[in-house]
């Protein structure tokens, strides 16, 4: 099922891929799925230690653990919803990964294309994945589509040569870990999410105060939307209204 989700930005998330090969030490998503990791046997594992799932396994949603899953007998999930929500859709995973199939991530837009009703918001790492699909005509256009990419800190600006005109894009600055010359960029996105760290990581990166002050003048002066996590405020309680860009 889709499940109400704590995550501010969203109503709901959606996990039909979940697992993720990335390796960010500040990952909740994998500290989750080990929790309830019953270290179940693949019988039929797929090469690079993928999994399908056809149908639910009852003792625990993460029966491999962190290791990237389909599972299928989710895909109709959102159809079954019929009342419009804001889908954050695979929180748990990195649906735009370079080890996913290609056959999981268009099983997973059509699913979304069968329900309109919804707006999906997309989150990934390997935005170059988004021009993949984009160059083989296989990235939806929807307007109800919005599609995201984590940029940390500036190692990241580089790799995002979105947006395209003509398709909706945010960038998740979540956590900030360092200062962003978003100017830098060679396209800028319709909205922008900045947020903290959360957990006591050791090591944690603490956001400093002219970092935020200093997207936010530049989305101001670029009318773009910024959305402010309770775990960026949790710093900075003074911070102003958050926007949502389909409610600007
Ligand atoms: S990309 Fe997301 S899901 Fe994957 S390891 Fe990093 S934080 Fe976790």
């Amino acid at each position: 099922m889709m499940n109400e989700t704590k995550i501010d930005w969203a109503e709901m998330s959606w996990n039909p891929v979940t697992g993720c090969y990335h390796g960010c030490p500040y990952c909740y998503a994998r500290r989750t799925a080990h929790r309830f990791d019953a270290g179940m046997e693949d019988p039929t594992p797929l090469p690079g230690g993928l999994h399908v799932l056809d149908h639910k396994i009852k003792a625990t949603p993460y029966p491999y653990g962190f290791e990237p899953t389909m599972h299928r007998y989710r895909l109709d999930q959102p159809e079954r919803q019929t009342e419009g929500r804001t889908v954050f859709v695979c929180s748990m995973a990195d649906l735009f990964g370079r080890w996913v199939p290609t056959k999981w991530i268009c099983d997973v837009l059509d699913a979304c294309q069968r329900a309109p009703q919804h707006r999906y918001l997309f989150l990934t790492k390997n935005p170059a994945r988004y021009l993949e699909l984009d160059h083989l005509a296989l990235l939806p256009h929807s307007e109800n589509f919005w599609y995201g990419s984590t940029v940390a800190n500036m190692d990241a600006v580089g790799m995002y040569p979105m947006p395209h005109a003509n398709i909706n894009t945010f960038w998740s600055m979540e956590p900030l870990l360092g200062p962003v010359d978003m100017d830098a960029a060679e396209g800028l996105p319709a909205w922008v999410i900045l947020g903290a760290e959360t957990g006591n990581r050791k090591g944690k990166v603490i956001p400093k105060r002219e970092w935020v002050d200093q997207l936010a003048a530049f989305c101001a002066e670029n009318e773009i939307p910024v959305f402010y996590k309770g775990n960026l405020r949790e710093h900075f309680p003074d911070l102003p209204a958050s926007a949502l860009p389909w409610e600007v």
